[in-house]
């Protein structure tokens, strides 16, 4: 197991947004999280990530297990000055130790995640005169340099057109066929029957968790009648 949470509550100033929830996330799953805005969905993932404590109960995070996060956009991000191998190359920062340069290990990481998400020929550019598309490719090579074991992804496909948007989606299918867990927060609910192997649905009277199977078959899923955007 790589992330289990047992009957977590987490509060902002005394009110509880997530409220006793438990589920748990294998090697190889890809968790879909839905639910309406304001459910606790990005909470959620902060608690993940230990920047946000649980109020009551426990957030086990495998030690072994690296976790990448591509966060949601945000407008800064879109001018972010920097070319497209300095954004991806400091993914790898979190390995670096004390080192003043990066080592032929960390260029070798930051190559191969450009070639695995097919932007190699991008190398160079300047990430601010990219598509949104291709931006959100950088961001995810850069996330896979931190981390394989795990990527943490919030609403990715934010702003992205339908084209951009499901070229996403297959990238992400793919890494998770080679092995990482995948963890995505989206309001499309199509994509999460089509994609997801396990569906958690926050609301704020009801919530979810369990295999996509299970999931159709839940009167969570039928009122909110899957394949809709939520
Ligand atoms: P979602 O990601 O599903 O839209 P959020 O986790 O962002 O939901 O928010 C859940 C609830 O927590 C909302 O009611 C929101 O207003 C509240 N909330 C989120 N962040 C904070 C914060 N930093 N301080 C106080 N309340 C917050």
């Amino acid at each position: 197991m790589q992330i289990s949470c047992e009957n977590l509550s987490i509060s902002y100033e005394g009110k509880t947004v997530i409220d006793n929830l438990s589920f748990c996330v294998n090697k190889g799953d890809y968790l879909c999280i839905v639910g309406e805005n304001g459910s606790g969905k990005s909470t959620l993932i902060k608690g993940l990530l230990s920047l946000k404590k649980a109020s009551s109960g426990k957030i086990f995070v495998d030690s072994k297990a690296k976790i990448g996060y591509l966060p949601q956009k945000t407008p800064t991000q879109k001018d972010f000055p920097a070319s497209v191998w300095e954004v991806v190359l400091s993914g790898t920062l979190n390995t670096k130790k004390f080192m003043p340069f990066y080592s032929r290990a960390q260029k070798k990481k930051a190559k191969d995640c450009l070639e695995k998400l097919n932007i190699l020929d991008l190398k160079k550019a300047c990430y601010r005169n990219l598509s949104g598309g291709q931006q959100q490719r950088v961001f995810l090579a850069r996330a896979l340099c931190a981390a394989e074991d795990l990527l943490l992804l919030d609403e990715p496909v934010n702003g992205l057109d339908p084209v951009a948007a499901q070229e996403f989606y297959e990238l992400i299918k793919n890494i998770n066929k080679s092995g990482t867990t995948i963890i995505m927060v989206t309001h499309d609910i199509s994509h999460a029957l089509k994609y997801g192997t396990h569906i958690l649905h926050l609301s704020e009277n009801d919530m979810f968790f369990g295999t996509k199977e299970e999931y159709l078959n839940s009167d969570l899923c039928k009122n909110f009648g899957g394949g809709k955007k939520l």
